[in-house]
């Protein structure tokens, strides 16, 4: 008799709540292509739950020193090292991305941690002495509450990283809403956390779809949503959570999606770039919001920047993610996998020249894994839905156009601004480019221009809804309220009231 596939739960006050919604859905292990899990889908009263606990957690939690938070999230740190080849491996079996990949997406994570671990600083504000009559004037930045993250399967660690430790370090509660395609990494991490020392209820997840999300940002104790996932999600999330009314406006940062476009230059070397247009194309099975997804070759570039990326785009070594020489994985699921292919069919039928065709791959051994090879089309136009759209699958469309200044508006002229990269050999190229493009994260001669932790991520246009982005000091400054003090002590207080408008004196 085999036995049946675990249950994912939710973690709320410290422990595993098992949910009695009598809903779930099948978690796949997209290598094979069989049920490994099903997750629990939180009712309303299960996600309140988790909010109360939170609430419950919250003013202790934030009347906590900053150092001592600090020492639980090092401490976290500390646990998530020792974890890491099973975090990764967690993320290899539910979302399918190779092995070395996911422990990659753990350090990336990690390192929003180590910057957390300097909450004391960064929460240090300014102080003057004196502002006039004996005043001093300092401020504060103090925690919001309750908070919540949603969150997207292509990042199952690192996504949540961004948010929570940054969140509990600056003295908020903290519900995480993880994607139902690969929730297993969030018990993980709840459990790690809880090893740290981290209060209960600090740290809470509910799994869940719409229903939990829509419970979430629409309840009166949650101060703040970050959400990271699809365009439509998250202006939907921003619009309905922001709609709220009462004292405090809920405050929401929402990263959705992309359509990166990488510049080569008829200067670029052409190695490097098609190098990078490999790696950032095709990686993580072109499931990534900093995936490149469009080559713009610039003047008479074009034909050798085609012909040196069909030979590698063919000779990609696609396997199961576990395996050591795999570069590429399976795709997310068999849903997943059948909408790329009919972005493709589309590409086709629209006119752009199929030069890769990665649709009908088979891994000896894994038949039933959600598995394709890399696909390139070349002469593709504005006009396309594989251009306009995001396919968020092994895809790479190729545009021609004149000169830098036609490929500046192209960029500029798509909807999304989440990354881009030029690569080129000319400083002065790569200046004006920088400056003229409207995009959030820029990379010179880098493909896949990801801030580090102390530079916070984030796109423009309608890859980010709010004004804040995500972790480092903007993170910060989206976690905690800005107050600031004037004090002066009775004895210097002149005598009589004063009816103009204070001025240092
Ligand atoms: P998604 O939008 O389908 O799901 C994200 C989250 O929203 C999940 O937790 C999901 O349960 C929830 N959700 C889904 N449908 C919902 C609905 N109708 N109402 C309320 N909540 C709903 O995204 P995904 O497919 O999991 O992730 C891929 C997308 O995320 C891509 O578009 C990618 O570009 C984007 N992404 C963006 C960034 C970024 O930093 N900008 C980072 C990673 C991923």
């Amino acid at each position: 008799m085999s036995t049946p596939p675990a249950r994912i739960e939710h973690f709320i006050h410290g422990a595993i709540v098992p949910s009695k919604s009598g809903r779930q859905q099948d978690v796949f292990n997209p290598a094979t292509g069989e049920v490994s899990a099903q997750v629990a889908l939180a009712s309303a009263d299960e996600v309140q739950a988790a909010v109360a606990s939170a609430k419950a957690a919250a003013p202790a939690w934030a009347d906590t020193a900053p150092l001592k938070r600090a020492r639980i999230v090092s401490k976290f740190k500390e646990l998530i090292e020792q974890n890491h080849d099973s975090l990764a491996a967690a993320i290899t079996r539910e979302h399918g991305k190779v092995f070395s990949d996911a422990k990659g997406e753990v350090v990336r994570g990690l390192e929003i941690v180590e910057f957390a671990c300097g909450i004391p600083q960064l929460l240090k504000t300014q102080f003057t002495d004196n502002i006039g009559g004996g005043i001093d004037n300092w401020q504060l930045r103090q925690p919001l509450g309750v908070t919540v993250g949603i969150t997207p399967f292509n990042f199952p660690v690192m996504v949540p990283l961004w948010m929570a430790p940054m969140a509990i370090a600056t003295g908020n509660t903290f519900v995480l809403k993880p994607s139902e395609r690969d929730p297993s990494p969030s018990i993980m991490m709840a459990e790690l956390f809880k090893k740290a020392g981290l209060p209960d209820g600090v740290f809470n997840v509910v799994q869940g779809d719409k229903l939990a999300v829509d419970t979430l940002i629409q309840h009166p104790d949650v101060k703040a949503v970050s959400f990271v996932g699809s365009t439509p999600i998250a202006e939907y999330i921003y619009t309905e959570a922001t709609r709220r009314k009462g004292a405090y406006p809920m405050r929401v940062q929402a990263l959705g999606g992309a359509k990166n476009h990488l510049v080569v230059m008829p200067d670029a070397n052409l190695e490097q770039a098609v190098d990078a247009l490999i790696g950032s194309a095709y990686g993580s099975a072109g499931e990534r919001c900093m995936a490149i997804s469009v080559a713009v070759a610039v003047g008479n570039i074009a034909d050798k920047l085609v012909e040196a990326l069909i030979p590698k785009v063919k000779a990609l070594k696609v396997r199961n993610g576990m395996d050591r020489e795999a570069e590429m994985g399976p795709v997310v699921t068999a849903a997943h996998k059948a909408k790329i292919e009919a972005y493709i069919a589309d590409g086709e039928q629209a006119g752009a020249k199929m030069i890769v065709d990665g649709r009908g791959l088979k891994v000896p051994g894994f038949e039933g894994g959600f598995f394709m090879g890399g696909t390139l089309f070349d002469h593709v136009t504005t006009e396309m839905k594989i251009y306009q759209e995001e396919i968020f699958g092994p895809v790479l469309c190729v545009v021609r156009v004149p000169d830098l200044g036609a490929a500046i508006d192209l960029v500029n002229g798509h909807e999304f601004g989440n990354g881009v990269a030029l690569f080129t050999s000319d400083g002065h190229t790569a200046r004006e480019f920088s400056r003229r493009i409207e995009v959030g994260m820029v990379g010179v001669n880098v493909p896949i221009p990801v801030p580090m932790a102390w530079h916070s991520f984030g796109g423009w246009k309608r890859s980010l809804f709010g004004d804040l982005h995500i972790y480092g000091e903007e993170g910060v400054r989206f976690y905690t309220r800005y107050k600031s003090i004037m004090q002066r002590w009775p004895e210097t207080i002149d005598k009589g009231a004063e009816f103009t408008m204070p001025v240092a004196k």
